[in-house]
């Protein structure tokens, strides 16, 4: 007789981090990481939110060559990149490239905060300046989904070079009327938030997004006080600071319209109403 195994795949379970229920993986994927008891949002790869955002096979990664920047030989950078490599399965902090959401064409950038932290060094900032500028030429709405701890220190000056690049990039796009749409996903901190992050003509974000400037960690070396809330999506959306805050379940759905709304179409009702759910807050008027 066969010996029974008692082996669980390790993968097999996933514990929600805000309400500690234990998630059936697979369930987990079709809810698109949105725990089914509370709703927290966890936090998704590179991967995941590809495989939620555009159609099956149709993107295209553009600028993945670009080589990484150590100007000051910061000790330990490159070995530090390449285990992120090894983690992430990605070569740089963003992702970019074009891709089809039903059908319709635009530019993805997704960024991946397990890699060094999201953090924005030369490549993220080339990336996101070439994939706008290449947007405008094509006439390509741009859809970037941030998340990073900010500026990579290991860059130094070059790092913060790439707020006013990225800026200036968006500045392109708006001269070419192209539309930019910039979604905040859990957590957007430090230059991305002060550059390209703030510069959509849309933006939307994720229920309990944390976003702002210098984050609690800085602010508590300070010693100065700042009411936690206040690096907030949803006080962010209250203050204007954000357009939308959209359920990340509804988020392909508002994309879908946005892009139609951009181009002059009419959503196909089937895609339009895709799950059923109303968005969060800030929905959009048909
Ligand atoms: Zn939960």
């Amino acid at each position: 007789m066969a010996a029974v195994s008692n082996h669980i795949p390790p993968d097999l379970w996933e514990e929600c981090p805000s309400c500690h229920q234990l998630l059936y993986s697979k369930q987990l994927a079709d809810e698109q990481w949105v725990c089914p008891r509370c709703g927290h949002h966890l936090r998704l790869n590179v991967w995941q939110r590809l495989k939620i955002t555009a159609d099956v096979g149709s993107f295209e990664p553009w600028d993945d060559d670009l080589p990484l920047v150590d100007p000051l030989n910061f000790p330990d950078y490159p070995p530090k990149a390449e285990r992120a490599r090894e983690k992430t399965q990605m070569n740089e902090a963003i992702l970019t490239g074009r891709a089809t959401l039903n059908d319709i064409s635009f530019g993805l950038g997704i960024m991946d905060l397990s890699f060094i932290g999201g953090s924005m060094g030369w490549v993220v900032g080339e990336r996101v300046t070439r994939l706008m500028e290449q947007c405008a030429d094509q006439r390509l709405p741009v859809v970037i989904f941030c998340a990073s701890g900010g500026a990579r220190m290991q860059e130094s000056l070059i790092s913060l070079m790439q707020m006013p690049k990225t800026s200036a990039a968006a500045g392109k796009l708006r001269e070419a009327g192209v539309p930019y749409i910039s979604v905040i996903t859990h957590p957007t901190y430090g230059g991305v938030t002060a550059s390209y992050t703030f510069l959509g003509d849309i933006i939307i974000a994720e229920p309990q997004a944390a976003v702002g400037f210098a984050g609690p960690r800085v602010v508590e070396v300070t010693g100065l006080e700042m009411r936690p809330h206040v690096q907030s999506a949803e006080f962010q959306y209250k203050h204007g600071m954000i357009d939308l805050l959209v359920n990340r379940q509804d988020i392909h759905r508002t994309l879908y319209r946005l892009l139609c709304w951009f181009k002059g179409t009419s959503p196909v009702n089937a895609a339009n109403t895709a799950n059923g759910r109303p968005a969060l807050v800030g929905e959009l008027d048909e």
